[in-house]
This record gives C-alpha cells, structure tokens and sequence, in this order.
C-alpha cells in the first residue's frame, strides 16, 4: 500500500471509528437496555413506589405461617382480624364497582396483596377487569350476587345469593372461592349455615375501614395493628379514587411499621 493510501485508509477508519464509537460501548450499552426492561421502573426511571405516591418501597410482608389458622366449628369463623404476631395488615375491596386500569398497574408493579370481594350485580360486564387484577396477583372472593342485607332472609334465599356467585366466579376465574363478605358485613346464623353449604370457610368482615374523612375503626384501638382487614372503600364513596385511598393507606400502614399480607395465606 503507498503512502498517501494507507493514510486514506486510516483516516477513514478513524473517521468510522469516531463515527460509531459514542461514551459507552455497545455491549455496555445492550446491557443497560435489558436492565432497564426487568426493572420495575417507570419511563423516567422513577421508582415503582415513588411513582404511587410512597416514600419508602413497602416492605416484603413475612412467609406466610406454615398452618394457617386451623379452625374446628361446624360453622365458619367470622373474621375482622387475624391473630398474629406479624407485622402485616390485609386489603381487601368490594362488590367491584371501580374499575381503573391503573389499579390494576399498581397493583402489579408494587406487588399488592389484594383481596376483592365482589358482587356480580355490580361488576356487571366488568368481569375482565377483574381478570386483570387476578393475573398481576390479587384474589377474587365472594360478595353476593346482588348485594342483599342477609339478616332475615330465609335459607333458600341467602344459599341462592352465596352458591350462585360461587358458580359465577367458578366459571369466570376457574376457581371457588373460600372467603365470603356478608353485604353491609351483617349476618345472622342462617347466612353462616348457608356459606357453611356453599363451601365458604370463612366469613370475612373488617375492623378498620379507609374511607374518604380517614381511617375508621369498628371496634378496639383506634390504631392499626398487626393482623387487622381493611376494608378500602366503600366504592360508592364519593371523593378520592380508590389509587388514592390505597396510597393514602398504604402511607399510614409504612408509618405504623406495618406491611401488606396475602389473607389468604392466614384463612
Ligand atoms: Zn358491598
């Protein structure tokens, strides 16, 4: 090669060098792309729980008990709160009235423990969404096929309401639930004997309440403690979305040095 050539030939490779050669290298750079795919990251790299409105991500809750409480009565315990010395509350949600696809991004990207009790008046044609939310980990339960207050109503009519969204459900998420929550969370013994039937082990009602003006307590402490359910709602509440009540709870559960539990690991 003469000269003036093999000057050509590397100031052209020099120029092709300069060309394709940016700060990072390229393998750095495939890198970089793949991490940024499994990271739970929002667009501007912001994270999952500071994109939802947390200060701190939410705390990974405890293994679930090995033996989750072992009940003996004939008929199924009414539950508003778990004995347990774990560090965890429970979320649960009703009749599914709300249906935000954002809910739905939450719960996925923050991996929420979620327990939706729903009724199929109210879900409606909303089924899918609900679908949704079952596929990024939250569980589906029964809340009644329309919505009665139980008390006084006679068998027939309770096992009805119960029996027929358990077939409903069965057949939209192939599964049967186990828990029930009794409308209104009234109930007498007939409502019981009838969840009893319909293949309910636990009736689920709730001590603390997230509504709108705060947090609200059915009995005991007015503070939240290890092992309390929470009902986030009502849904017909007027006022902040239901994202908004849940990231309002869920600041009030970090500040109490609490975390989320799946409830249904400890029925
Ligand atoms: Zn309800």
């Amino acid at each position: 090669m003469s000269r003036p050539r093999a000057t050509a030939a590397l100031l052209a490779a020099a120029l092709l060098l300069s060309a394709c050669a940016p700060s990072v290298d390229p393998i750095e750079r495939l890198g970089r792309k793949a991490a940024d795919r499994v990271r739970p990251h929002g667009p501007a790299g912001v994270p999952a729980y500071r994109q939802w409105g947390l200060a701190a991500p939410l705390s990974p809750a405890p293994r679930p008990p090995l033996h989750p409480l072992a009940f003996r009565t004939a008929l199924p315990p009414v539950v508003d709160h778990i004995p347990t010395s774990d560090r965890v509350v429970f979320l649960t949600y009703d009749d599914g009235a709300e249906k935000d696809p954002r809910f739905v991004d939450m719960v996925r990207e923050l991996r929420l423990p979620v327990s939706m009790f729903l009724t199929d008046s109210v879900v409606g044609p909303g089924y899918g969404h609900f679908a949704r939310l079952q596929s990024v980990g939250a569980s589906v339960q029964n809340h009644t096929l329309d919505h009665p207050a139980m008390p006084g109503l006679p068998y027939a009519g309770q096992r009805a309401e119960i029996c027929g969204q358990q077939e409903k459900l069965k057949s939209r998420f192939g599964i049967r639930p186990r828990l029930f929550r009794p409308p209104y969370g009234t109930y007498d013994t007939t409502t019981l004997r009838a969840a009893a039937d319909c293949g309910v082990t636990a009736v689920v009602l709730w001590r603390a309440a997230m509504t709108p003006d705060g947090i609200t307590y059915r009995n005991g402490d007015k503070q939240l403690r290890p092992g309390d359910i929470i009902l986030v709602g009502p849904d017909e509440a007027l006022g902040p979305s239901l994202r908004e009540r849940t990231t309002r709870l869920l600041r009030r559960v970090q500040a109490s040095g609490l975390t989320v539990g799946r409830l249904e690991d400890y029925l």
